[in-house]
């Protein structure tokens, strides 16, 4: 059983009101697979790097246990590179840059040993790329997908075209109201459902995320931290936990769903205490559970007592 995750690996050069970072380690893929890693013994990445990829990138993503054997070099170009700017209130941010550069031309070609992949995590990628993936693998048991408001305005048939063939969509308010053209998040869920995936995931930063099914709508909080360093990743994280803790149970129930919605939550925790994937590398299994115990905590209503009885 295995995980497979095609999206970006980046140069990614951050801004906040309290602090900065240049050209660190990034990139949808990234952030997928490190996530990913500690409930899958294999996590398979697919992407490309150009010539100015240190090695020392390489050996971050390499000493995660991430399996590289799909993470192509382009000597001809350099690495996607992404800047971004969060505000004040850090769940907002602006693209300062993007430099698609290797990613403009890349054309994955999944290794044989790649091609029996049980889930799929389509990152945040162009969605002609995300589908000549999907085109590779055999009959995947479960297809998760993630985008950005980059494809939303500049490739919106081709993202269509992607969601018919997705199970699970993740994505963000902003980029959920933009893409439904539709200001309530519920209604907007509904028309994003019927473009395809059964199971749609609406991430809202710090103020958690919700999950729409056939059954029900689920809403899980956002852990409450002190300390949040940098935003980024924490989309792409979100969706490695889920997909690692789909994998862990191999079955897609509400139940299934409702806890991997808490375990992507938790990754995202996590991911945003540092800049770059760092914080995912020294996690163990114990602090993982831990966390997600202090979910149910944190969203645990006591019995309800009806308006006809005694408050005491
Ligand atoms: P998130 O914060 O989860 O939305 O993901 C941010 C990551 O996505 C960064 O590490 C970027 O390198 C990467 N990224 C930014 N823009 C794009 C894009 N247009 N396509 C793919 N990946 C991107």
């Amino acid at each position: 059983m295995s995980i497979l995750a095609v999206g970006t690996v980046a140069f990614d050069s951050i801004d906040t009101p309290f602090g900065s970072a240049e050209r660190v380690l990034g990139g949808s893929a990234s952030y997928l697979t490190l996530a990913a890693r500690p409930f899958c013994e294999d996590v398979r990445l697919v992407g490309v790097v150009g010539h100015d990829f240190p090695d020392e990138y390489r050996q971050v993503l390499a000493n995660g246990g991430v399996d590289l054997e799909g993470l192509e070099v382009d000597e001809d170009g350099k690495t996607f590179f992404w800047h971004g700017q969060y505000h004040y209130d850090m769940n907002e941010r602006d693209t300062l840059d993007t430099q698609l550069n290797v990613l403009a031309s890349f054309e994955p070609d999944l290794p044989a040993s790649y091609l029996d992949s049980d889930i799929v995590c389509l990152g945040n990628l162009e969605p002609g790329i995300q589908r000549d993936v999907l085109d590779q693998v055999h009959d995947p048991d479960f297809v998760v997908a993630d985008t950005m408001n980059y494809w939303i305005e500049n490739t919106p048939d081709s993202l269509r075209t992607t969601l018919s063939r997705v199970d699970c969509f993740v994505i963000n308010d902003a980029e959920a109201r933009e893409l439904a053209d539709e200001p309530n998040l519920v209604r907007a869920a509904g028309q994003i459902r019927g473009m395809g995936p059964e199971t749609l995931i609406i991430k809202k930063g710090e103020h958690g995320a919700l999950l729409f099914t056939d059954e029900s709508v689920f809403s899980a909080p956002a852990y409450p931290l002190e300390d949040i360093q940098d935003p980024t990743g924490a989309g792409d994280a979100f969706a490695g936990g889920l997909a690692g803790h789909l994998y862990r149970t191999g079955t897609v129930d509400e139940d299934a769903l409702r806890r991997a919605v808490i375990y992507g939550s938790v990754m995202a925790s996590y991911v945003v205490q540092r800049y770059g994937p760092d914080r995912l590398l020294d996690l163990d299994p114990t602090a993982i559970a831990e966390r997600a115990r202090s979910f149910r905590e944190l969203a645990a209503i006591p019995k309800l007592v009806p308006l006809d009885k005694q408050l005491v």
